[in-house]
């Protein structure tokens, strides 16, 4: 270990600004390493910007979430959220552990495909399937997640052309007491829609109902919830079962967890906002056991968590390009990467730490990003060391959402570095080039020559 610099104790006045329950932080220590490995040696070898995932923070998550659930409920399975970090690299830790697939698109469904999981291990949600898509996903035996009435009928009307029994679900948005509520999605609870769709699905008898499936929101910070929704999701299946003599295999409850990000204007940060994996599984579980299934007819419960499991692991490192000062005097520090490959930066006030020794001494500062564009606001207001031009940072909780929401808008996207368990840094995805960028671009031949 490096001997810890000597710095004289200091006398702090609590600045003035946004304040949580602890006071303005003015502590930091700087995040000098990733894992076992050196944040200079990283942005030196792979550059600046640069994403790194850490396996292990991956693999730990995963185990305390399905420790959490797995104590309390006999049958668990998690299926990987594609669209929160689809690097076929992240998706196969996730498949390496036990976990499905979920996709919420074609693409995707491809993806999942494509990386090895067996179609009948594929959860296949979302409102925009292609006939082509269900037809795929009929013959491999994938569960159908129904959106809608329309993709009923047309699974109704293709199951005599691919002549297999498709196994579906329906997707239920309810009232769990979180407002707006969502109900874009699937078949409302409350009001007869879900039992109108369960009635077409059984009696048309083209398919089997095997599960019932929720996805009430994102980054939700209530478990009760999702004990509700628990509770609605067990009660239709009863009413299948007594209604049609039918047994429903398992019940989703989606995603949605919230992650140990502060989102913006919370007054608590959010490795104290957020509920646990374990208050998450006691609400559902306890909701589920306490239905009145059968002891060994308990339906199988699936999880499709997605951002939960892998923002800790996902950081972004990065450079200060310049340092000014706003026409308020406010400093102002301008970064290498802003909300074009930082995209949650609209809604979470993402931890920043230097990457390097600093002094106590902070300044409240604006953290810019480098595109021209006015939007481009990587923290609105910081307390940080004075940050020096070439000085590193490290953000933290980035690994959800944005290697997949990333804009290839005015600059290329950085690579993609995962740590394994050894410490070595692979690359997972390269750094874009002119070349990738123009590969898909196709210049007609008149438009070729000009003269200036
Ligand atoms: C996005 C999504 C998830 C994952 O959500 P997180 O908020 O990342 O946990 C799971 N299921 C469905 C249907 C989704 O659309």
């Amino acid at each position: 270990m490096k001997k810890q610099q000597y710095e004289r104790p200091v006398i702090q006045k609590l600045n003035t600004g946004l304040m949580n329950k602890f006071g303005t932080k003015t502590e930091y220590s700087p995040v000098t390493h990733i894992d076992d490995v050196g944040v200079k040696d990283l942005i030196n070898e792979f550059g600046s910007p640069l994403f790194v995932i850490s396996e292990k923070t991956i693999r730990d998550t995963y185990a305390s979430a399905n420790r959490a659930f797995k104590t309390r409920y006999p049958k668990v399975q998690f299926a990987w959220s594609y669209k929160t970090n689809y690097m076929n690299a992240v998706c196969n830790v996730y498949h390496q552990m036990g976990s499905w697939g979920e996709v919420v698109s074609g693409f995707e469904y491809q993806k999942a495909l494509k990386n090895g999981v067996p179609g009948n291990k594929i959860i296949f949600n979302g409102p925009d399937k292609t006939i082509d898509e269900l037809k795929s996903a009929i013959e491999n035996d994938s569960l159908i997640h129904i959106d809608h009435l329309d993709e009923l009928y047309t699974i109704i009307e293709l199951v005599d052309e691919v002549k297999k029994r498709p196994r579906v679900a329906i997707r239920v948005n309810m009232d769990t007491g979180i407002y707006p509520m969502w109900d874009r999605f699937g078949f409302n609870y409350e009001n007869g829609q879900a039992w109108d769709a369960i009635n077409k699905i059984i009696l048309t008898d083209k398919m089997d109902l095997v599960g019932l499936h929720c996805h009430i929101g994102t980054f939700m910070l209530a478990p009760s919830a999702y004990g509700i929704a628990a509770s609605k999701l067990s009660e239709l299946a009863l009413g299948i079962q007594k209604k049609y003599d039918k047994k429903i295999q398992y019940i989703d409850m989606g995603g949605g967890f919230a992650s140990k990000n502060t989102l913006k204007g919370s007054y608590l940060q959010g490795v104290d906002a957020s509920p646990t994996f374990d208050e998450f599984a006691e609400a559902i579980t306890t909701s589920i056991l306490n239905a009145g299934f059968v002891e060994d007819e308990l339906p199988l419960l699936i999880l499709e968590t997605g951002r939960a499991l892998i923002d800790d692991a996902g950081y972004l490192l990065g450079s200060v390009i310049s340092n000014k000062r706003l026409s308020d005097g406010r400093r102002a520090t301008i970064l290498d990467f802003g909300v074009n490959v930082m995209f949650t930066s609209f809604w979470y006030d993402h931890k920043v730490s230097p990457a390097q020794e600093f002094s106590q001494y902070t300044e409240d500062a604006v953290l810019y990003g480098p595109l021209c564009m006015n939007i481009d606001v990587v923290r609105e207001n910081v307390t940080l060391p004075p940050l020096k031009k070439g000085d590193h940072v490290v953000v933290h909780t980035v690994g959800a959402y944005n290697m997949t929401q990333w804009m290839q808008f005015i600059a290329l996207r950085p690579a993609v570095v995962l740590i394994d368990l050894d410490n070595k840094p692979h690359v997972i995805r390269k750094r874009e080039t002119l070349e990738s960028i123009d590969a898909n671009e196709q210049l007609p031949s008149y438009l070729k020559d000009f003269k200036l």
